[in-house]
């Protein structure tokens, strides 16, 4: 398909029948003037009420519960940059649908005209009580830290800025199963991170909670290697500021048995790639087009092990395997938080789950004869059915046990069960 007909396919999909993505459904009987009785005034008033005297029924007689908020600004869409709140508006219906679809999940999409972190973070503040959690997207760091930071601390619904940790715990199973195969371990390797960004920020810190050790990273970002002796590093940058005395990619290359890209394509040359040492690991994320093209790279190398951000290409690290089950996880235990347990147990479900035998749908799904861990399925794929049974589990048991759930769950059978059908 050429790229013109491409675009027209895109535009289409999303002006017709109806423009956009997501409507709104009822979920009550409204024929009758009973029902409407009932859905509005006067029955309306009687769980109105109940919530008044305890603000937590808004769980029991509204969709609260099941409703998260996509909430952007548009400061950091895809790989398309500051584009503005409405432009942002097709990719949070985006969000919106696959919420629904891989988790059932009800989202609104909301779009914020400010790129004022207080204004931002008084915005959410002020919307939070119709929401179950927020998703926050798309917002550019590092105006994205500091606005997750707040909101987490002063809002007791789950706050998650799904470009920083969906990627981290994602990329995080695939690097665990990377290592397995290369059979090297995490608080031994030397890892380079090309980005400093939203992103790259998020990862570096969970590899760490994984047990990577931060004097055997080194951070890149558009000026190159970023040494504790350069001036004007913001916080986040500081942190992994390296004592090393190199400058370049190509420096920091030699010998690196990791190599994460969250930054921009083709930055990555086939002599750096020969300079890693074996079995070099390789998860070039830069959307659309990676930090190194997957063919190149694995022609330039055989041992490679080799991970990107795209449908195309074996092991695609994908955030739509982390924040729907994520958030159905702590939205079923009425999590107060997304915290670091919760996280490291998505991750942990994750790479174990790449580890179990392949069910024939999902073979089909992709068009495999036969999908098995290995070097080119270290990760699962998106249309694997048993990833709702079981992430949200995983993550719903670390919320209780970190002490973070209102609402715990005693049978566990039922709810992977309901979590099924
Ligand atoms: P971001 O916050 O804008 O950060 C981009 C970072 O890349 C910045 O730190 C920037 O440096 C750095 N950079 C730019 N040119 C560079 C170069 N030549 N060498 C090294 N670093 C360079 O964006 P983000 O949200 O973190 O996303 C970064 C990239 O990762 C995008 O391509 C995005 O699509 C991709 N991504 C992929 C996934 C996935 O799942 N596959 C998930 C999230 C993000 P300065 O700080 O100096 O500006
Ligand atoms: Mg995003």
């Amino acid at each position: 398909m050429s790229k013109q007909s491409k675009r027209r396919e895109a535009l289409i999909y999303h002006a017709k029948p109806k423009p956009g993505k997501i409507e709104v459904i009822p979920t009550k009987k409204y024929t009758t003037q009973r029902d409407l009785s009932l859905a509005y005034s006067p029955g309306v008033a009687e769980p109105c009420l109940e919530i008044e005297k305890n603000k937590d029924n808004a769980y029991k007689y509204t969709a609260k519960g099941n409703l998260v908020a996509v909430i952007s600004n548009g400061t950091a869409v895809l790989g398309l940059g500051n584009i503005g709140p409405e432009a942002s508006k097709p990719v949070m219906e985006g969000k919106g649908l696959l919420f629904k679809i891989f988790a059932d999940i009800d989202v609104f999409d909301i779009e914020v005209d400010t790129e004022n972190i207080e204004e931002f973070i008084q915005t959410v503040k002020h919307i939070a009580p119709t929401f179950g959690g927020i998703n926050l997207e798309d917002i550019k760091a590092p105006e994205a830290f500091e606005i997750e930071k707040r909101l987490k601390e002063e809002l007791d619904i789950p706050v998650m800025h799904d470009d920083q940790h969906g990627t981290a715990i994602i990329s995080a199973a695939a690097l665990i199963n990377a290592l397995e195969i290369a059979e090297k371990k995490i608080d031994e390797v030397q890892i380079v991170i090309s980005g400093a960004g939203a992103a790259a920020i998020s990862c570096s810190r969970l590899y760490q909670s994984c047990g990577a050790k931060r004097e055997n990273m080194v951070m890149l970002d558009s000026k190159g290697v970023i040494r504790k002796d350069r001036d004007n590093l913001t916080s986040q940058k500081a942190e992994f500021a390296t004592d090393r005395k190199i400058d370049t990619l190509e420096e920091a290359m030699k010998g690196a048995d990791v190599f994460i890209g969250l930054s921009m394509a083709d930055i990555v040359k086939p002599h750096m790639l020969k300079m890693m040492a074996s079995n070099p690991i390789v998860f070039a994320m830069a959307n659309p087009n990676p930090e190194i093209e997957y063919q190149l790279a694995i022609d330039t190398r055989d041992d490679i092990i080799m991970a990107t951000g795209r449908s195309d290409h074996p092991n695609q690290v994908n955030n739509v395997l982390g924040f729907p089950f994520i958030f159905r996880g702590a939205l079923d235990v009425r999590a107060t938080k997304i915290n670091e347990a919760m996280k490291m147990a998505a991750v942990k479900a994750l790479a174990d789950l790449t580890k179990e035998p392949v069910p024939e749908q999902v073979n089909i799904a992709y068009g495999e004869t036969r999908l098995t861990f290995g070097k080119d399925y270290i990760i699962p794929k998106p249309f694997d059915p048993r990833l709702i049974a079981t992430v949200p589990p995983a993550v719903a048991k670390a919320a209780m046990e970190s002490g973070v759930s209102k609402e715990p769950i005693e049978d566990w059978n039922k709810y992977e069960e309901e979590l099924l059908q």
